[in-house]
């Protein structure tokens, strides 16, 4: 048996099969330390495999989508077996003395380009295809699977690292936990693996090799210990564990349908947070008020492109009327720092986290703003939809969003769209500077939502992703106590109303204090709506405290 230690970021204990996930990135260099033999051997098996791969996909297709449209995926095979293609790159190989992965992805954009220059459609449509299977044989070179990953049962997930997009093209129901060697608690990765209510570990002193697939390990989330190849009392000892955890589990959902309401009186709404429109079935099943942050960015990563305006639009609208009527705030695009989409072109930047992102990017490109906001407010229709706008600094900044937020209404009004009457606006309290001007902020909208990763990360200057400070992330620190009972009190005395949407309102060591400085809201992953209901439950206000 081997043990190692991480840190638990969501509790729980997993046992099963481990699959060691490879990044999915292509990275493609110009020459080879191999002799052209090697290259050209990595070439052949490469182009043998991806046929292997087509044809399994041909069947597929065929039987699920139909004959027409596996016809494709046979136009990719012919391409695979093209001469001249072939001939290219070999030279590239042999002459220039290249890689084969990078023969392979040069010749796959000569010929693409050469294909979209032609005046006849149906071959100007073949760019695509070429690239695409250029892709496929160049992944294959790297040992990356292009048709992304492949479980046949439930497995453990042992990474390097992921990073959200990563995260997201995972089939959640194939996962049982993640283990990671980097990552700290507070990142995407972390938070979407407690949405997706997955004990996991990151920063894992774990040695990754190929030779772990396929071995048992099992996951301790509460203790942060990993087991690979455990012995039989451990096994034994853990699955007892799992299993009382489970009816414990069972015991929490005797909550659901119950009021978010201490033991005096005081009530609270408690919310779930999501990223991603599948995500509202957690949200129903763990019965939480409403959602009180979506993060839409996550439409927006794990794509060549961003979404249309009629993509987003399906997504909200799908999740407001899931919800019936129950409110939704979707906060606007908070892209940038770890949530990367490489469309969008950004350079590199020395501090990502203090940079170019969120809404600093929707006012510097308007249109890319004005296009979710059109999706946001047509979907409005459809159900009690609020929006909220991230990372805000200035009262100015929210005096422009609202102006935006007036332009694209008349020209939905205009254009004949529904929309509904009344659009609630808020704002997330997550820099130190908000929390300074709350008083003039929130004059200005109509309720606050804290966004405690990152107000906690911007006042102790300290990078939520940097594993190794982990430790003295501090939420509980004195600074973010004090910000947060300044930021209901200020969004009180103007009339509007005050929430939690970062990690910290999933505490409940903390609950009680929450409901004391008067928050009204708390919207925590969907997992952990029933276990804030209960502390909220188990609270009396009347009894005297420090707090
Ligand atoms: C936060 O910063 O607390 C928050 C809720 O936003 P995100 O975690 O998506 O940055
Ligand atoms: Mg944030």
């Amino acid at each position: 048996m081997q043990t190692g230690n991480g840190k638990g970021v969501f509790a729980g204990i997993a046992i099963g099969k481990i699959f060691v996930f490879k990044k999915q990135e292509l990275v493609i260099v110009r020459g080879t330390a191999n002799t052209v033999e090697e290259e050209i051997e990595r070439y052949k098996a490469a182009k043998e495999l991806s046929a292997k791969q087509l044809k399994v996909l041909f069947d597929k297709t065929a039987a699920e989508v139909g004959q027409e449209e596996a016809m494709i995926i046979d136009v990719q095979l012919l391409m695979l077996d093209d001469l001249d293609y072939e001939e290219e790159v070999l030279r590239k190989i042999t002459e220039e003395k290249e890689n084969a992965a990078y023969a392979v992805t040069a010749t796959g954009e000569e010929f693409a380009e050469f294909f979209a220059s032609m005046d006849d459609p149906y071959m100007k449509a073949r760019a695509v295809d070429v690239g695409d299977v250029s892709k496929r044989i160049a992944m294959n070179i790297q040992g990356i699977n292009p048709d992304g990953i492949k479980m046949e049962e439930p497995m453990v997930i042992v990474a390097e690292d992921l990073t959200p997009s990563e995260t997201l093209q995972l089939d959640k129901n194939m996962i049982l936990a993640f283990v990671t060697q980097k990552g700290s608690s507070n990142s995407h990765t972390a938070i979407l693996a407690r949405t997706m209510n997955i004990p996991s570990l990151v920063g894992a002193d774990i040695e990754i090799t190929p030779e772990l697939n396929g071995k048992l390990m099992i996951v301790d989330g509460n203790s942060g210990k990993y087991y690979i190849d455990p012995d039989d009392i451990t096994l034994d000892e853990k699955e007892r564990r799992r299993k009382a955890q489970l009816q414990q589990k069972e015991l929490l959902n005797q909550l659901k349908g119950k009021e978010n309401v201490t033991i005096d009186g005081k009530k609270i709404n408690i919310y779930a947070n999501i990223g991603n429109p599948k995500d509202v079935d957690l949200v129903i099943n763990n019965d939480a008020g409403g959602i009180g942050l979506f993060r839409s960015e996550f439409l927006y990563l794990g794509r060549d492109s961003a979404p249309t305006e009629e993509e987003q639009f399906a997504s909200y609208k799908y999740v407001a009327e899931k919800m019936n009527g129950k409110k939704v705030i979707i906060r606007t695009l908070d892209i940038g720092a770890d949530k990367k989409a490489d469309y969008f072109g950004f350079a590199e930047e020395e501090n990502p986290a203090l940079g170019y992102r969120a809404i600093r990017i929707c006012l510097d490109q308007v249109d890319l703003f004005k296009t979710q906001l059109r999706a946001i407010y047509r979907a409005s229709a459809f159900g009690q939809i609020s929006i909220m706008f991230p990372m805000i600094i200035s009262v100015a900044e929210v005096k422009r969003i609202k102006e935006i937020c007036e332009e694209v209404k008349e020209e939905l009004i205009k254009e004949g769209h529904e929309i509904a009457p009344h659009v609630e606006l808020g704002i997330m309290i997550e820099t130190p500077a908000a929390v300074m001007v709350s008083d003039e902020l929130a004059k200005e909208v109509e309720f606050f939502s804290v966004g405690t990763n990152d107000l906690t990360q911007y006042t102790l200057a300290i990078d939520r992703q940097n594993a190794k400070l982990d430790k003295i992330y501090d939420a509980h620190h004195p600074a973010i106590l004090k910000m947060l009972k300044m930021i209901v009190d200020n969004a009180h005395k103007a009339g509007a109303w005050a929430g939690i949407c970062g990690e910290l309102g999933s505490d409940t060591t903390l609950t009680e204090t929450f409901l004391r400085m008067g928050f009204d809201e708390l919207s925590v992953s969907p997992t952990f709506v029933l276990s804030v209901r209960k502390a909220v439950r188990d609270t009396d206000l009347s009894k005297k405290t420090t707090v």
